[in-house]
């Protein structure tokens, strides 16, 4: 039976109906209301008019934040005023379907998982590198939440005692490495720097300050200091994907998110980290690095597929 996955992201929300091979077969999207009731309606909105053309077996609802190891609450989300918001509870009693709340991180994860690069092991990470750092982790082919559901924040991981002031009140997170964020701070620092930084200072003064378009470009044509801000980028993922190694012991690391089109010029610096940083090195398998393969749809399809699963567990 078809299931709804339904993304809520800072600007657009994203729906979909997907089927249990992970294909989406009718999808919409709107922009997210910054009010939490309208936000909530067009939930229900989009829910209903995804229902309309047939029976489906539950809706999966994404979004960032925390959210409770029930699949119910949402703790905490940092694009929406939410505090501890029984979300599950109130769209069930709209939609009048079986409704499940995962981590957007969690959900892309996920689908990489059962229908993407992960589909083939057991035991996966996944880094989503967007404006800051997602985490999934797959352990035994069970998604790993955590005790409060609170966990696989790998973005908060720290990386660097004493560093960069991140977002969460500490310091020297991953995120603060390893995101798209960390990769414009690199790229203007190459471009400070001169030398190989020309095209990059060249392309700021155009446009008057880089962004992640203009860096992408100049990755996609091998520009030698852009090249040289997803290595830094690169090593310090690597790093960080050897301490995850340690505890976790994953097959495969998926990396997502809009800097993963750097492909092998991403993965290529972090299996060198990699391998520089992994304690016992040479004793055990290693894990291999590759590029997620949904992108853009990875949201909806974990979504769906999260709450089908769902369903199946509590029949
Ligand atoms: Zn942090």
């Amino acid at each position: 039976m078809h299931a709804i996955g339904i993304d809520i992201g800072g600007t657009k929300i994203a729906g979909a109906v997907v089927d249990e091979f992970g294909a989406i077969i009718r999808s919409e999207r709107v922009a997210t209301p910054g009010d939490p009731q309208l936000l909530e309606d067009a939930v229900v909105a989009m829910i209903e008019s995804l229902s309309a053309n047939g029976p489906t077996a539950a809706v999966g609802v994404a979004a960032a934040g925390f959210i409770d190891a029930a699949q119910s609450t949402v703790y905490y989300a940092p694009n929406i005023h939410w505090r501890n918001e029984p979300f599950r509870e109130k769209l069930e009693a709209r939609v009048g379907t079986s409704v499940v709340v995962d981590n957007d991180a969690n959900a892309a994860g996920w689908a990489e998982f059962r229908f993407g690069a992960g589909r083939l092991v057991s035991d996966m990470v996944m880094l989503t590198i967007g404006t800051g750092v997602g985490g999934a982790i797959v352990a035994g082919d069970r998604l790993f939440r955590g005790g409060f559901g609170a966990g696989a924040e790998l973005g908060h991981m720290r990386l660097v005692p004493g560093g960069i002031a991140c977002g969460c009140g500490q310091h020297g997170c991953l995120e603060q490495y390893g995101s798209g964020r960390a990769l414009l701070r690199m790229a203007n620092e190459i471009a400070d720097a001169g030398g190989i930084g020309q095209s990059l200072a060249r392309v700021r003064e155009e446009h008057a300050a880089l962004d992640g378009r203009l860096v992408g470009a100049l990755i996609e044509e091998e520009d030698p200091g852009a090249v040289a801000a997803v290595r830094q980028l690169g090593h310090w993922l690597g790093q960080a994907s050897a301490s995850l190694s340690a505890v976790l012991d994953p097959q495969r690391f998926v990396f997502g998110g809009g800097v993963a089109v750097a492909g092998e010029l991403l993965l290529g610096p972090i299996r060198e980290a990699y391998l520089e940083h992994l304690p016992a090195r040479g004793y055990h398998p290693e894990p291999d690095f590759v590029i997620a393969e949904l992108v853009n749809d990875a949201g909806v399809v974990g979504a769906a597929d999260l709450a089908r699963v769902w369903v199946e567990d509590h029949a």
